[in-house]
């Protein structure tokens, strides 16, 4: 199984639809989606649309569960709760029930997906360093020979072994059967790590193998949406294009 898994798209449709045209070509069999599909960004209901009409997979995001009433959000900073409120309130009746069913955790025989750290699924923490990814040694035979996560919109992999973490820093790679891994695949619509372009991801279930990629998309129509609809901060807009 070739998957395409994608994760934080956060309302960008712009970028969702450009990844969308990449997984297209890159042939995968299936997609899975990690969720936090709304929050920031000007478009909720169309991706959610294209999000569930696409995905073969789609776990809860923290933004999710927000929008969806399944979490207290109330200390999330101004812009951030008011983006989630606004949300809430035009997401359609079928796009709020669907966000109320999403599960924390899909799992493919070893393959498994989650939003945040698979320790504590309803927790969302975040793992983007060794130490970090370190928390998941115990819980190492219950972990997946892969388990995917978003959040953190960074592009981090860690094999876990039975006593240590390591950082894997190359952009594809194979894994091996001694280790666990945790991939984080980054932000199809609000990357975090300076690269502007949107993330996304192939695992091949059958050889093992995995690759980071990233694809431009049309930063500056997925902003101006933004900057012209007034009940968003235009941080969110001005942030697309610096990739923070
Ligand atoms: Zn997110």
């Amino acid at each position: 199984m070739r998957y395409g898994i994608f994760s934080d798209t956060h309302a960008n449709l712009d970028a969702l639809e450009t990844v969308l045209r990449a997984f297209d070509r890159e042939r995968v069999d299936a997609l899975v989606c990690l969720g936090d599909t709304v929050g920031y960004g000007a478009q909720p209901n169309e991706c959610c649309e294209l999000v569930r009409k696409n995905a073969r997979h789609t776990t809860l995001g923290n933004h999710d569960a927000a929008v969806a009433g399944r979490m207290d959000y109330s200390y999330y900073y101004d812009a951030a709760r008011e983006a989630l409120d606004l949300h809430s309130s035009i997401l359609s009746e079928d796009n709020l029930e669907w966000l109320k069913s999403l599960t924390y955790q899909e799992k493919d025989g070893e393959t498994h997906f989650c939003h945040g750290s698979p320790v504590d699924l309803e927790e969302f923490e975040y793992i983007f360093s060794v130490e970090q990814a370190a928390t998941c040694i115990p819980i190492w035979e219950r972990l997946g020979q892969a388990t995917f996560i978003g959040h953190s919109h960074l592009c981090k992999s860690f094999a876990i072994g039975r006593e240590r973490v390591y950082e894997v820093v190359t952009k594809e790679f194979e894994v091996h059967p001694e280790f666990r891994y945790i991939i984080s695949v980054g932000s199809v619509g609000q990357p975090r790590d300076h690269d502007p372009r949107a993330s996304y991801t192939i695992y091949d279930t059958d050889r093992g193998h995995f690759w980071f990629k990233r694809v431009e998309y049309n930063i500056n129509a997925a902003a101006q949406k933004i900057f012209s609809d007034h009940r968003l901060s235009d941080s969110f807009g001005a942030r697309l294009f610096a990739g923070v």
